[in-house]
């Protein structure tokens, strides 16, 4: 192997998970975090988790919510076009 190209091999480098999980592993990086492991994630676990990041699941619903209420109000007022636009005999 060349000499010096080679970045800094951790034997005992540890992931850090949200769940406080830990995982020692070998790797140039000396600590990595992060949000889900095979300890926490649903896949593993069998129980159903909502893993929300940042209210996403939060916005959809109100994003959801709103199209509903704009198409029932498009519904009401073309059903109100309509009356209007159907000649009195
Ligand atoms: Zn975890």
């Amino acid at each position: 192997m060349k000499k010096e190209i080679h970045p800094t091999y951790y034997q005992n480098a540890t992931i850090k998970c949200a769940c406080g999980n830990k995982i020692t592993v070998g790797s140039t990086k000396k600590e990595t975090d992060v949000e889900i492991c095979a300890n926490c994630h649903p896949f593993f676990t069998g129980k159903e988790k909502l893993i929300d990041i940042e209210g996403r699941v939060e916005k959809f619903k109100q994003k959801m919510e709103k199209s509903q209420k704009i198409k029932s109000k498009q519904t009401t007022e073309k059903s109100k076009a309509k009356n209007k636009k159907t000649p009195k005999k």
